[in-house]
């Protein structure tokens, strides 16, 4: 740090990306990527796109919008693209709350970094004994409240019905519901947004779209929400989302079908896998994301981080007491995943001997 970093930036503590480490050296399950890759035509598309890079990008991502609309049953006037969703967070973040902001105490690691970004006072509501969000615990709150669904890094998810009692419940105060991992398993908020003064939906093409290394995020509110955070985003990078990125997305809308078959499969080996922890005597949380969270009373948190890494499988450790005997496992391919419970039958060998 320089002496020239603004005080209050000072002690600020940035967020901790997972580890990229070199391709090929690891089976990576540990940021929640997908294990295919963008549709075949998005190599072509991209080549073209980036002869024009000498001209600046579509600040209104007007070809990427109609396709997106398309998809997504909305209106242009009812979405905005961003450089990821974290950059769609942030815009809500900053449009959204004035002083204090609340999100659950176990949840994406972003929240609380924005917050103190932004110099907010966080409220984090303790998770439930079962690691789910109650939520009767965020009712009646005078503050914004930031909600991942399904929850990172447990992977639980709550219903339309429970998200709309918190909607209810805080007519006036804006309710962001954060649905990176909507697709594999959890109930959109989206055919809500005509119905909620105060809901923002956001959403993102890392995950369930194969476009980690894109960046292309999104919100979904309606008209004079979304133009607030145009606000926002009209005075600080009107170019956020690059030509190539939009081109890509809009690849992906038009290709729906393989997005679906992707996901789809991802699904599917999320069910194998967890049937396996289970035949291992792992304690798996009821998993609706393209990731599981998982523990076992014979190994620690620590020892399942470290001999997965051993035998060349990355996936994810926190050290927070109350969820450091768990592991985060990205959902891959089958096999992938096949590789994975080979790896824990024999830890768990050495475990028992
Ligand atoms: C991955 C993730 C995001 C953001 O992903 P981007 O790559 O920035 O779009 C947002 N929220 C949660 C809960 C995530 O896990």
């Amino acid at each position: 740090m320089s002496r020239f970093l603004v005080e209050k930036y000072q002690g600020m503590e940035s967020y901790t990306p997972g580890e990229q480490p070199k391709p090929g050296e690891f089976l990576k399950l540990n940021t929640n990527e997908s294990p295919f890759p963008p549709p075949s035509q998005t190599g072509e598309a991209v080549a073209k796109a980036a002869s024009q890079l000498h001209i600046y990008n579509d600040t209104q991502c007007k070809a990427l919008t109609n396709a997106f609309c398309k998809v997504y049953g909305v209106q242009p006037e009812q979405v905005i693209f961003g450089n990821g969703s974290d950059e769609i967070l942030a815009f809500c973040f900053q449009a959204f709350c004035d002083k204090s902001v609340a999100y659950p105490n176990i949840s994406y690691g972003f929240y609380p970094v924005f917050a103190e970004l932004y110099g907010l006072e966080a409220e984090e509501i303790p998770l439930r004994e079962d690691f789910s969000i109650a939520p009767v615990d965020y009712f009646g709150k005078q503050k914004t409240i930031v909600i991942a669904n399904p929850n990172a890094p447990t992977s639980m998810a709550l219903s339309a019905r429970e998200i709309c009692s918190i909607l209810d419940q805080n007519p006036d105060q804006i309710v962001v519901v954060d649905e990176a991992y909507v697709d594999f398993g959890g109930e959109s908020m989206v055919p809500y947004v005509n119905q909620y003064e105060n809901l923002v939906v956001s959403g993102t093409f890392s995950k369930c779209r194969s476009m980690a290394g894109a960046r292309l995020g999104y919100a979904i509110a309606n008209p004079a929400l979304i133009a607030d955070l145009n606000k926002i985003k009209y005075s600080y990078n009107p170019y956020n989302v690059n030509t190539m990125t939009q081109v890509a997305g809009t690849i992906s809308l038009e290709q729906d079908e393989y997005y679906r078959d992707c996901v789809a499969q991802v699904v599917l080996a999320r069910e194998y896998f967890v049937e396996e922890l289970n035949r291992l005597g792992f304690e798996t949380l009821p998993a609706k994301a393209n990731f599981v969270f998982t523990r076992h009373p014979k190994l620690t948190g620590d020892q399942l981080y470290g001999g997965l890494r051993e035998k060349k499988i990355l996936v994810r450790h926190f050290t927070r007491p109350e969820i450091c005997e768990f592991v985060r496992i990205s959902i891959g391919t089958k096999e992938q995943m096949t590789q994975v419970v080979t790896a824990l039958s024999q830890l768990l060998e050495v475990a028992y001997a």
